[in-house]
């Protein structure tokens, strides 16, 4: 038995699954990290491979960047958690409240599905109203409501004209499911008609702009523009989840379109590398968490919440990754997508690469996928990603299990020419078997 493999055997009997998160898991089983510096991943094996998955998009700079390394042990030293405040909380809010035109204030948080539930209880608490609007397919973290339909099957998504409120847990609440809207993506006509028999209860309506679930496709402006409409003609409010799209521009995906949200959700990357989340957007709205004018309509707390090293982290990465990084980092993303598009053309394999930002997704689909049904990926689809993936993952590539990829500021266009060699060979295996 290999190392990895002894450690897993350890894992099962004391985890389900023999892990506390599933993405770790491979089979026949999984690998485990000796070391990683940069965009480089090393395995207890002793195999290097190149990054691109970066923790689910949430390493802007790669692995054990110097910078945050150094600040966050400086701050370790000082101790990690307190009861009591601290000024690099302040500094990172004034930081990213100036990054972004809706931030006007922010509460930080622990991970990406806290930071969607407190917009979600936000909107609640300042609207009076129940329920939520999301789009079919996309994923917001694993709160109750912000789950449903994001694992909806053709055998139990319904009619598109009414896509059905399909429960990811076993044992949801019917009431959970009841105050949730579920509309089609990037269809204006549809969404708009849906939301508008719901339109006294509707707190507010959660978008990804570039729902990696979905397909990694861009919102159309025109399906943002109808949305933010919408929400403002029924006193509803509009929350974008930019947990993973935050990298997409300085400002966040956000700052491609012509339309504000009332509130953002943000995560992963902001945290340096550390567990994060956040809410920011309009002052009326976020006031709904302040506690110093009576009772706050919400009332927030989080004992690990804007701890001192999540904070050191995130704004030493943020500091980092500043326009002229994004600029970079997005270029490079560009290269990546021409070299795999190249490699599909060479390979003559049917597939499609779709994308913006530092974000791509490969579809073993001929044409590019519009929304989460024709961006599902059916059974001969699945062989053909699993075949591929594999062969990526032994040839030296770490990538999502969607078939995914995510850029850091730690690569150059040496590890993109590595990368396209190594998929032109998974595009040919495939080919091989279409
Ligand atoms: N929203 C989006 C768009 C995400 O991709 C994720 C995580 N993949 C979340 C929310 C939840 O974030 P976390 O895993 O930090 O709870």
């Amino acid at each position: 038995m290999s190392p990895s493999e002894q450690i897993y055997e350890r894992a099962k009997r004391v985890m389900p699954g023999g892990c506390s998160r599933n993405t770790i898991l491979r089979k026949p089983h999984p690998v485990y990290v000796k070391h990683a510096k940069g965009c480089i991943v090393t395995d207890i094996e002793g195999k290097e491979r190149i990054d691109f998955a970066n923790n689910v998009a949430s390493l802007i700079h790669g692995h054990a960047h110097p910078a945050t390394i150094n600040a966050v042990g400086e701050q370790l030293q000082r101790g990690t958690a307190y009861t009591v405040g601290t000024e690099i909380e302040v500094s990172y809010a004034e930081q990213m409240v100036k990054r972004c035109a809706s931030f006007e204030k922010i509460r930080f948080v622990n991970s990406g599905t806290e930071a969607v539930m407190s917009c979600i209880k936000a909107a609640r608490a300042y609207t009076n109203k129940p329920k939520i609007a999301k789009v079919e397919g996309s994923y917001h973290g694993l709160y109750d409501y912000a789950e449903v339909s994001q694992t909806a099957k053709p055998n139990n998504w319904g009619d598109i004209e009414h896509p059905a409120r399909v429960p990811v847990s076993q044992g949801t609440p019917q009431g959970a499911l009841d105050d949730v809207v579920i509309i089609p993506f990037n269809d204006t006509v549809r969404a708009i008609k849906i939301l508008d028999e719901h339109k006294d209860s509707i707190a507010a309506v959660l978008l990804d702009l570039l729902p990696h679930r979905i397909g990694v496709i861009p919102a159309d402006p025109s399906f943002v523009k109808a949305l933010r409409n919408w929400a403002t003609e029924n006193q509803a409010l509009l929350i974008f989840d930019e947990v993973i799209t935050f990298r997409t521009n300085y400002d966040g995906a956000q700052g491609s379109y012509d339309v504000k949200p009332d509130l953002t959700a943000m995560g992963k990357m902001i945290g340096g590398g550390f567990p994060v989340g956040a809410l920011s957007g309009r002052a009326d709205i976020m006031d709904v968490m302040n506690p110093l004018n009576g009772p706050a309509r919400f009332p927030h707390y989080g004992t690990f919440s804007a701890n001192p090293i999540t904070m050191t982290a995130g704004k030493t990465a943020m500091e980092w990754f500043n326009q002229q990084a994004v600029i970079r980092l997005n270029k490079l993303s560009d290269l990546a997508r021409s070299a795999i598009e190249e490699g599909i053309k060479i390979s003559g394999v049917s597939a499609c690469v779709t994308g913006a930002g530092s974000m791509f997704r490969i579809h073993f689909k001929e044409l590019a996928p519009t929304n989460y049904r024709s961006a599902f990926i059916n059974s001969d689809e699945q062989r053909y990603l699993a075949t591929f993936l594999d062969h990526v993952f032994d040839e030296g590539l770490l990538m999502i299990e969607t078939g995914s990829g995510l850029l850091s500021t730690a690569m150059t266009s040496a590890e993109i020419d590595q990368m396209a060699d190594i998929m032109l060979g998974g595009f040919r295996k495939v080919k091989a078997l279409q």
